[in-house]
Order: C-alpha cells, then structure tokens, then sequence
C-alpha cells in the first residue's frame, strides 16, 4: 500500500494556521492531525490530548532521549515535540499525517522525510498579526511582545517552504492549503 504523505505546516504564531487545519481536517477523513507534546500551560479551553500532550520538563526529556519524538524544538521557554509512533504508524497505512510545527522542527523533519509537503501561512501584515495576537487575550504584554520577536524570525524562513499562503481571508486561505494537498496527492 502507497504511504501516506506528511504535511507539514507552519506560520508565526497567531496567524490562524489552526484555523485554517482544523477546517481542512474536519473537510478529510483521510488526514490524520499529530497531536504534538508539549511542557507550555494549558490555554483556557485547551484539552489534554486534543490540543496538546500536556507534559513536564523530564518526561519530555525521557521521551527525546528514548528517541520517542520525529523533531523537537524549544520555544519561549517551552519545549515542543512530535511523538514517532503515531505519525509512522498513520503513514505506514497510507493515511495523510499534518503537522503543526514551527520551521525549527519543520526543516528537522525534511531531514528525515524529503518528500513531505511544505506549507507556510503567513499574516497579510505584521500590523494584522499583532491585532490577531493581542485579541486572542491569552498573553501578557512581555509573551506578546516576545512571540512577535519569533514571529519576525520564523516568517525569514518562509521562502525555504514549498508552499505559501498568506491568511488575508479565511475561506481563500483553506481553498488554497486544499488544492496543495489535492496536486501534491495527484503527483
Ligand atoms: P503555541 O504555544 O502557540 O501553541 O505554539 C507555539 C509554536 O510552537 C507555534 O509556532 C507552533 O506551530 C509550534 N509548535 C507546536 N507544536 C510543535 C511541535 O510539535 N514541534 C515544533 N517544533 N513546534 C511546534
């Protein structure tokens, strides 16, 4: 059997890359969402084992020396990683898997699977991007502050993805993520 095909997406904080996969996994039964591990705080509204695997400072660092995470990365403080098992075993049975991830762990992941699919969603300004971050109303002015400093850094990578969507409008923003994921399936 065909293996599946890795998606891999990434975006600066904020931009609605959750959003726009949310919509895209609910649209396709045949994609399978990674839910990443994390030592971050719950968001309120944030589910153990939906959103994240919600963890502590030495199990994550268990499981990496295990050789239990496909990437990992560390972010404002906070580490954050993809579990192997699942993603290989959704793979090996031909189900699409997406990834959520930064560009540290996106590049991390190319490294071992060249022929993944890479897709980066940008803000159509960072003016917008502030607007979207601060009206989440989750952060504190310094994290802000900060997650538009990494917001700078990861977007200088969007150029070295395959794929690039700028999130102006919502619906266009899925339309296109879609017809990548339908050519590259096509290929
Ligand atoms: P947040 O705290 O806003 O949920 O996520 C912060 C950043 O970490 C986002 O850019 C998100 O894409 C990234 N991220 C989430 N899960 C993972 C992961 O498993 N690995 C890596 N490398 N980055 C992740």
């Amino acid at each position: 059997m065909a293996k599946g095909k890795l998606l891999v997406v990434s975006g600066p904080s904020g931009v609605g890359k959750g959003t726009i996969c949310n919509q895209i996994l609910s649209a396709d039964s045949n994609i399978m969402f990674s839910v990443s591990m994390t030592t971050r705080n719950p968001r309120e509204g944030e589910v153990d084992a939906v959103n994240y695997f919600f963890t502590d400072k030495e199990s994550f660092e268990k499981l990496l020396a295990e050789g239990g995470l496909l990437e990992h990365n560390c972010y404002c403080g906070n580490y954050y990683g993809t579990p192997r098992k699942q993603v290989e075993a959704w793979l090996e049975e031909g189900k699409d898997v997406m990834l959520e991830i930064d560009f540290n762990g996106a590049f991390q992941i190319r490294e071992s699977y060249p022929e993944c699919v890479m897709i980066f969603i940008l803000p159509p300004s960072m003016e917008a991007l502030r607007s979207r971050i601060e009206g989440r109303g989750t952060e504190n002015e310094e994290t802000i502050q900060k997650r538009l400093d990494e917001a700078a850094t990861e977007m200088s990578h969007a150029d070295e993805y395959d794929y690039r969507v700028v999130n102006d409008n919502l619906e266009d923003a899925i339309k296109q993520v879609q017809d990548i994921i339908d050519k590259e399936r096509n290929n």
